[in-house]
């Protein structure tokens, strides 16, 4: 067999090695920094045991990048950094210096090509970004476009610390996949059942598997019109969406009842306190592109109650769980609605329905 003949090996194509990527004075000092401090937003100084020294300069991008700006990004890392970058989770760029006198020439370059310096300590840092309308095969609203029009309304939040404690903001633009957890998160709300289009799912779908993905046993198989098909117990279904992506002909994307809803005091971390799960505060809110406008004016509110209330240090979880929920609804001026109240059906598990005291 010729060599052009041969099955070509794997590519290993996971997560590279971060430590060839990384600064020279950050792989030195590995595990073995003395402190670290925040001279002012947007700038962190390492030091560590050796001696060394690394400042960091952190810059908002708008995640999705395209060629022109990532190489604008890493020109400006080339000439005025030491021609490292990294990006952080919420899509932040990190330029480091290990020489002080690059931070405000740095910091200059950045702003006069036009983006902000900011999204450290207790600012509201960029929101993080799911795919959306670009990428995903199954949004019922967009990511970058939720991301841009809110960012551009935070961005002083951005640029200065002016919070209790950090704010990390969150988008999902479907109710099952990615994002959708933080300090207070922008999710899509479903709020009727997915419509079926009989014609095509025995083509298009594994009717098993589509059956197996409703998390509340909703769909079962049926013969529409002498053709297998599914269909849906629509008082069961919680309208979650997540029979859409294995099944497209089970359109739940609407553009008049597909809401967005605000949740808030989500916190992966257990860092400081116990992680938490967020709580729904604002429903039906009108998926209205390309500014949604409704959305961000909740947000902003939402902010500015814990901006204004919160002790320092304290997260919008725990500024909630100190003032409790009612006091919460009262300081934003959100209605608490009956879309609040968990009363589905199957909820028997979740409502605290019995004299028992539970732990
Ligand atoms: S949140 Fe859902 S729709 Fe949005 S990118 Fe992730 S999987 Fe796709
Ligand atoms: S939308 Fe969710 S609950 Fe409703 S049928 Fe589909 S998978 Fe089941």
């Amino acid at each position: 067999m010729s060599d052009d003949n041969k099955p070509r090996s794997p590519i290993e194509s996971g997560c590279p090695d971060g430590f060839q990527y990384m600064h020279p004075v950050m792989r030195k000092n590995y595990g073995a920094w003395k402190f670290h401090e925040h001279p002012k937003p947007g700038v962190l100084r390492h030091v560590g045991y050796s001696g060394d020294e690394i400042w960091t300069v952190r810059c908002g991008t708008q995640r999705i990048l395209d060629v022109f700006t990532l190489r604008e990004l890493c020109d400006i890392g080339d000439e005025y950094a030491d021609g490292y970058i990294h990006f952080t989770i919420r899509s932040n760029v990190e330029y480091m210096v290990s020489d002080p006198a690059k931070v405000e020439p740095l910091i200059k370059a950045i702003t006069d090509a036009g983006y902000i310096v900011g999204g450290t300590k207790n600012s509201v840092t960029m929101l993080s970004h799911t795919q959306g309308w670009l990428h995903c095969d199954i949004p019922g609203t967009d990511a970058s476009g939720v991301v841009k029009s809110m960012m551009d309304e935070l961005i002083d939040e951005f640029r200065n610390c002016n919070m209790p404690n950090r704010v990390h903001i969150t988008t999902s633009c479907c109710q099952i996949n990615c994002g959708g957890q933080g300090d207070i998160a922008i999710n899509v709300q479903h709020t009727k059942p997915p419509k079926i289009n009989h014609d095509l799912v025995s083509n298009v779908c594994e009717r098993p598997s589509v059956v197996a993905r409703c998390p509340v046993a909703a769909i079962r198989p049926a013969m529409v019109n002498g053709k297998p098909s599914l269909e849906v117990d629509e008082k069961k279904c919680i309208c979650c969406g997540a029979c859409f992506p294995p099944c497209p002909p089970m359109q739940i994307n609407d553009a008049e009842h597909s809401k967005l809803a605000v949740w808030v005091g989500g916190n992966h971390s257990n860092a400081r306190s116990k992680p938490t799960f967020q709580k729904l505060v604002a429903a039906g809110i009108p998926n209205n592109p390309p500014r949604w406008p409704e959305a961000t004016a909740i947000v902003k509110n939402i902010l500015k109650a814990y901006k204004e209330d919160a002790k320092d240090w304290e997260r919008i979880n725990d500024w909630i769980e100190r003032i409790g929920w009612p006091r919460f609804f009262e300081v934003t001026n959100l209605p608490f609605t009956k879309y609040h109240i968990d009363n589905w059906r199957g909820a028997r598990n979740s409502l605290n329905a019995s004299t028992h005291i539970r732990f």
